[in-house]
């Protein structure tokens, strides 16, 4: 079964850009995922395919038009496509690992990216879009949250991850970060590799991965511990 991905954007040459590449880009060559980037501005109205119109109640930006985006979900979509539907936004939940994991483990997702100040809020609802946010800032437009998003998704499809990184508890997984790692020289500008890594005793490298990660967690995210 193929991850199916649809982005709908008014920008869609910037797909597949970065997930055409490395891990995402031969799963995608190798079908694992499709990926179908639609144009929102074929729905556009009039001569000049028209998107967006001023907000109102008045202030800066212009505001993505609900019955555009409508037609353009709409002709994405049909009613009984079981794949969540996403609408990148700064205001939405934050994007976590376990909800990777349930998207990654679905049918795939449609993804609607905004621009200028936003989107018409009567087509949220109406289309029952989920607002997700990938951190706490702001970008101009959805297109590269949505290809965090994706990126996320696709590297935990069967198959993409070489059995050694698949199967391993990562960063976010334990809510705890990951432990340091290193690799040869075992000798680098006067820092050695740690001696418990060195001395083949798994039952101490465990341990001491173990306290690392809970040393890094408490240090740099305490609030992963509290959750
Ligand atoms: N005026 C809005 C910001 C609009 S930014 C506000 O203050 O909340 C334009 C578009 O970029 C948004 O519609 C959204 O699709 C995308 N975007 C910006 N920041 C994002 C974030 N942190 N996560 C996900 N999408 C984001």
């Amino acid at each position: 079964m193929t991850f199916s991905a649809t982005i709908l954007t008014l920008y869609p040459d910037m797909f597949p850009g970065p997930l055409g590449i490395s891990l995402s880009g031969d799963a995608l060559a190798r079908n694992v995922w499709s990926l179908e980037a639609r144009n929102i501005r074929d729905h556009g109205l009039g001569r000049h395919r028209n998107v967006d119109d001023t907000p109102a109640g008045g202030g800066v930006g212009m505001v993505l038009r609900c019955d555009v985006l409508a037609s353009a979900i709409d002709a994405a979509v049909s009613a009984d496509d079981p794949r969540p539907k996403l609408l990148m936004s700064p205001r939405g939940k934050p994007l976590t690992q376990s909800r990777v994991r349930e998207l990654a483990a679905g049918p795939g997702i449609v993804i609607v990216c905004g621009r200028f100040e936003g989107v018409d809020e009567r087509v949220i609802e109406g289309r029952g879009l989920e607002e997700v946010s990938i951190g706490d800032y702001v970008l101009s437009g959805g297109e590269m949250a949505a290809m965090v998003v994706l990126d996320a998704c696709v590297r935990l499809l069967p198959g993409v991850m070489g059995k050694e990184a698949s199967g391993h508890e990562e960063s976010f997984e334990t809510n705890l970060l990951e432990y340091p790692h290193y690799t040869r020289p075992r000798e680098w500008e006067g820092c050695s590799i740690p001696d418990v890594l060195l001395n083949g005793n798994h039952a101490a490298i465990e341990k001491w991965r173990r306290q690392e990660a809970e040393r890094i967690t408490r240090e740099r995210r305490p609030d992963l511990l509290e959750r």
